[in-house]
């Protein structure tokens, strides 16, 4: 089973839906730049909208990838959780910040400088981080060892990038005076030619290259965080030339940041599904392992105490009747003597497959009992049919003609003990397989190869017995091999 999100390879679907995502990012640059200063309306709950969005899914993105670090301890995971934890905190304080949204001038002691500020940061920020954390997967690309050191690497990978976006913030804030003007006027046009401006376009596309390089995009994780970098570098470029807040290019720069936040956490969210799935199947497979006999295939005792169990409630509600068989294969102690165990063996599967395929319900199942005896259970089966089934179970085994020359006739046996449970009998279900063994140890004393009933109501017509049966144990059997 796969257990890591990096190490998910690309499928054909996913290759074509990350090319058909970098298409319509492209395109949507190439289409809206030239009108990218175009001013639009002043739609003033849309930076709030916008800022909860990418707050969510960063903060969402950075969670889970932390969490994959817990369960990896792959440093790569923790570094590039702290870059997504790094825009988080900076979406997180630039809302408040931002003029016209909490307040005209913005919250926080905000200047006019303070929310471009921190755009900057963010903008120069989130990709050197991203270059940071491949470099980081590149150098270190084992998992880190004991739990401890490696949570505290962890940490210092993942928490750093959120106290540098803290830090980077209050600097945006508080001291805007030393840093460079980017706005004036309600226009940011000084950015694009600016050196802040072109230092976070290298970034941007510097951490594209970087990771299509470095990565070839060969896992799923690959391909989409380049595919975030990617729409994040058309953010940069279409909020660059739109110039000013609110138009064109800075509406549709926007949703190109929901984009490169969202795309690395559909990853995630499919990756976590993925394995679900591959559990459950992996879960499905063990239950059925662990329902089975090693040697055999049929259900084992554990399996047999279960559905036994729900076969007798069936019986129960439905006030219908259920009845079982014990089969033993005849002197199976002298077959393992004279021709040694795996011999033995090799018998067991062959009557094993003889019982199961004589077997024609849905509901009708064989389980190994224990040893060389197995048990049947026939749910809504009265007693004539189980006997009738009995029989034909008897023959199954006696028709694989295994030689046995130590037994009666010649060849490999089986004695077969009947009980069923009807409204009439009421016998408890420990009950009911003590009869069935006490009708097996019937045919058995009867001179085995045949079928013998535990008498109840509904039995007496084939197995006239006595009120204390397991007392006196030998009656008249309803079928006999040998006999016939
Ligand atoms: P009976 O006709 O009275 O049943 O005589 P029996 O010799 O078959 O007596 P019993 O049922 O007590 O025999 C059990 C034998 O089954 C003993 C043991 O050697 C053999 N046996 C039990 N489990 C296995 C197994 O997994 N493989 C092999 N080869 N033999 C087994
Ligand atoms: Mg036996
Ligand atoms: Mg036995």
């Amino acid at each position: 089973m796969k257990s890591s999100i990096m190490s998910l390879s690309v499928s054909r679907q996913q290759a074509v839906a990350a090319t058909a995502v970098a298409a319509f990012i492209v395109a949507t640059v190439l289409a809206v730049l030239r009108f990218a200063s175009v001013p639009g309306p002043t739609i003033t709950p849309f930076l709030p909208m916008f800022a909860m969005a990418v707050l969510f899914t960063e903060g969402l993105t950075a969670y889970l990838l932390w969490t994959q670090f817990m369960i990896t301890r792959q440093p790569f995971l923790a570094a590039l959780g702290g870059a997504y934890g790094y825009t988080a905190v900076a979406v997180a304080i630039q809302l408040p910040v931002f003029p016209g949204v909490f307040s005209p001038t913005g919250l926080l002691g905000a200047g006019p400088q303070s929310a471009v500020l921190i755009w900057a940061f963010w903008h120069a920020g989130t990709p050197l981080l991203m270059i940071a954390a491949l470099f980081v997967g590149r150098c270190f690309p084992a998992a880190l060892g004991p739990a401890r050191p490696a949570r505290r690497i962890g940490a210092a990978l993942f928490g750093l990038p959120v106290c540098a976006s803290v830090a980077v913030c209050a600097l945006a804030i508080h001291g805007a005076s030393w840093l460079p003007d980017l706005i004036s006027g309600g226009s940011y046009k000084a950015l694009l030619t600016s050196p802040t401006g072109i230092a976070i376009g290298i970034l941007s596309v510097t951490a594209l290259g970087y990771a299509v390089v470095t990565t070839r995009l060969r896992t799923l994780l690959d391909l989409w965080l380049s595919v975030a970098l990617l729409a994040g570098l058309a953010d940069v470029a279409l909020t660059m030339f739109a110039s000013s807040r609110y138009s064109v290019g800075w509406y549709v720069a926007r949703m190109e940041s929901v984009l490169a936040s969202s795309t690395v956490l559909g990853v995630l969210i499919w990756e976590i599904s993925h394995l679900y799935r591959e559990l459950h199947a992996a879960n499905a497979q063990l239950s059925e392992f662990a329902a089975r006999d090693g040697l055999t295939g049929l259900y084992n005792r554990r399996a047999f105490d279960d559905r036994y169990r729900q076969a007798l409630d069936h019986a129960h509600t439905n006030r219908g009747a259920l009845s079982i068989l014990m089969i033993d294969i005849d002197h199976f102690k002298r077959y393992n003597d004279t021709l040694g165990h795996l011999h033995g063996d090799q018998c067991l599967i062959a009557v094993a497959h003889a019982l199961q395929g004589a077997l024609r319900r849905n509901s009708d199942f064989v389980a190994r009992y224990g040893g060389e005896e197995f048990v049947v259970v026939l749910p809504d089966c009265e007693h004539d049919m189980a006997a009738r089934i009995g029989e034909s179970l008897r023959k199954a085994v006696a028709r694989l003609a295994i030689d046995g020359p130590f037994t009666e006739a010649g060849h490999v046996t089986a004695s077969v003990g009947i009980a069923t449970f009807s409204e009439a009998s009421h016998a408890p279900a420990v009950d009911l397989l003590a009869h069935a063994d006490a009708a097996l140890y019937r045919a058995k004393a009867a001179g085995r190869d045949r079928v013998a009933a535990w008498p109840d109501a509904s039995t007496t017509t084939v197995c006239a017995t006595p009120a204390t049966p397991s007392a006196q144990p030998v009656e008249r059997t309803v079928a006999t091999g040998n006999a016939a």
